[in-house]
């Protein structure tokens, strides 16, 4: 390992025997020291400090990567290639001119897309504000709310120019903490009693898996798994074990996590930690999307609170911090980035179970899922089960945006339908508006069309469609829209996000959209991409992209002339 000095007098850090790369700059040296602090060095915190330089100088400069490289003992190289992967860094290199001090980031995801996201962005870019930046984003989980633009961390929701503005004059400021559930309030309501009654021997895992086996509960983030199967596969590895909640579903349409967060942040704590106990779990941590800087405060600040008067022993918890990447919300990228690493699917066998965070045995779960343990243990899993409707068990809460009156997260019966869901919860169509199609599962999981919106929402029921619910964020389409151009605007999601790794997901992505950014799609040649990319590609993201595009093809074919 290479021996590291101090130089004298030259306002540099020498480094002996001199390895290949720059020089330490002193300046930036003692930032990294006086930001880090007491914090640990590790590595597998690197992201959580380059968040730091992020927060506070609004990029990454080339001096600050290599001084915080040689204060964690890493080569500049490491700390660049993950800081280039996550898109909420902004790498500065030498000779380059550092951003504009404030940032707006406008959603340009399908909810926002409808809504005019495009006509709003230009709008703010004719501003020609001072020292501000206006970006296209990725899905920013505020979908009920479109357009939405986030001014540095603020969310502006229905965001006009003449608003976004009168933010930005502002300099953006901080999102409101919600006003959800606090600790005393929750343990006042038998909160965390049967995390104690576990914890303290009055309830067995057998039990408990017993009950969540009743309740028909799968994994509300996207895979459907069934969740008591997912906790043996863990407990039949090795100890010691590691529970991770997945915080980071940024589907484009979901934005039901953020809510369940948001209004009751420790039901889903309890289901983490009941989870913890159940698979003997020392530590737990909750990886959280970037773009959720209010939830992030409310549950930093709940946490604490649990922490300080507990009810009874508790695991190690962590907080990580997401930084822009939806593959981060696939199992093992999550697990790479909590690790401090790029955030890109690991291939498998080892699947998480049995060589997850740190090598450990990981059991990892959605929000939701979490969230409804402490309701299936209260009432018993074969109550919730029974709340299903058409067969099916159990509820959810569906994310329902796009054409509807009433935008937002509803509680339904698993079997539900999407008419159902816009007739008699989301309010009807807008004024104007013909139901005309809509995303049953967010990008990923297609487009039908309005003659199946009586068909169940369920995880099984629309694979005969070449659809999914995935995380069921329903977006509604209307006879005022083009099939074709949400397919569109969603490959563009992907080619955004693909990560890189593989070669039929990353060109196939990016030329998907090409094509399909023609007024005519040439639909052999798109139809050949998406074999490959759904034969080839590593990961879910891949796998999926061609949905949206093939369900158009197959679905509204009078929209592609022919
Ligand atoms: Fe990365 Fe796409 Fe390959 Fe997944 S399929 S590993 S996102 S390049």
């Amino acid at each position: 390992m290479a021996k590291k000095t101090r130089g004298r007098g030259s306002g540099r850090i020498k480094l002996r025997p001199a390895p290949k790369g720059r020089e330490v700059d002193s300046a930036a040296h003692a930032d990294v020291v006086r930001l880090l602090g007491d914090r640990p060095r590790r590595a597998d915190l690197l992201i959580e400090h380059l968040h730091l330089f992020q927060d506070a100088f609004g990029h990454l400069s080339a001096p600050h990567m290599t001084a915080l490289a040689f204060e964690m003992g890493m080569v500049p190289a490491e700390v660049y290639e993950v800081a280039s992967f996550y898109h909420h860094f902004d790498i500065v290199k030498e000779g380059e001119s550092p951003p504009p001090g404030l940032t707006i980031r406008v959603c340009e995801s399908i909810s926002c897309h409808l809504t005019g996201a495009g006509t709003l962005q230009r709008s703010l870019e004719k501003l020609g504000l001072d020292d501000v930046r206006v970006i296209p984003a990725p899905c920013v989980g505020r979908c009920d709310r479109a357009p939405v633009a986030v001014v540095g961390r603020n969310p502006v929701d229905h965001a006009t120019p003449e608003r976004v503005q009168a933010i930005a004059a502002r300099g953006g400021g901080e999102p409101a903490v919600p006003d959800a559930i606090a600790y005393d309030e929750y343990r006042k309501s038998g909160g965390y009693a049967t995390l104690a009654a576990c914890v303290e021997g009055r309830r067995t895992v057998d039990d408990v898996l017993a009950e969540l086996e009743a309740s028909g509960l799968r994994g509300l983030g996207g895979a459907g798994f069934p969740t008591f199967r997912k906790i043996g596969f863990v407990r039949n590895e090795p100890a010691p074990r590691i529970v991770v909640v997945n915080a980071d579903g940024g589907e484009p349409g979901t934005f039901k996590d953020r809510h369940v967060m948001e209004t009751d942040p420790h039901r889903m704590l309890e289901g983490m930690l009941i989870a913890a106990w159940l698979v003997e779990a020392e530590d737990a941590y909750i990886y959280l999307r970037d773009e959720y800087a209010a939830a992030r405060v409310l549950l930093e600040r709940e946490i604490a609170a649990l922490v300080a008067d507990p009810p009874c022993a508790l695991p190690r918890i962590h907080m990580r911090r997401g930084a822009g990447a939806y593959i981060c919300g696939e199992e093992s990228s999550l697990i790479e980035s909590l690790e401090g690493k790029r955030g890109e699917p690991r291939l498998r066998p080892p699947f998480p179970a049995q060589f997850g965070a740190f090598g450990r045995p990981t059991l990892m779960n959605n929000v939701e899922t979490l969230f409804w343990f402490r309701d299936i243990l209260e009432h018993g899993g074969e109550a919730f089960a029974s709340r299903g409707t058409a067969g099916r068990k159990g509820v959810r809460y569906f994310s329902v945006s796009g054409r509807v009156k009433k935008p937002g997260v509803y509680l339904a019966p698993n079997g539900v339908t999407t008419r159902q869901l816009v007739d008699e919860h989301a309010g009807g169509m807008l004024p104007g508006h013909t139901l005309y199609g809509f995303l049953p599962g967010g990008a990923s999981g297609g487009i039908l069309p309005a003659s199946l919106a009586d068909d169940p929402l369920d995880f099984d029921v629309l694979a005969k469609h070449g659809a999914f619910i995935g995380s069921a964020a329903i977006v509604v389409l209307s006879d005022q829209d083009r099939a074709a151009d949400a397919a569109h605007n969603l490959m563009h999601f992907f080619a955004h996000e693909s990560c890189g790794k593989c070669t039929p997901c990353r060109v196939g992505c990016t030329k998907s959209e090409q094509l399909m950014a023609q007024p005519k799609w040439d639909v052999p040649l798109l139809e050949e991409l998406a074999v490959c990319m759904m034969d080839a590609s590593i990961c879910g993201l891949g796998q999926a992209a061609p949905n949206p595009m093939r369900s158009v093809v197959r679905f509204f074919p009078q929209e592609l002339g022919g």
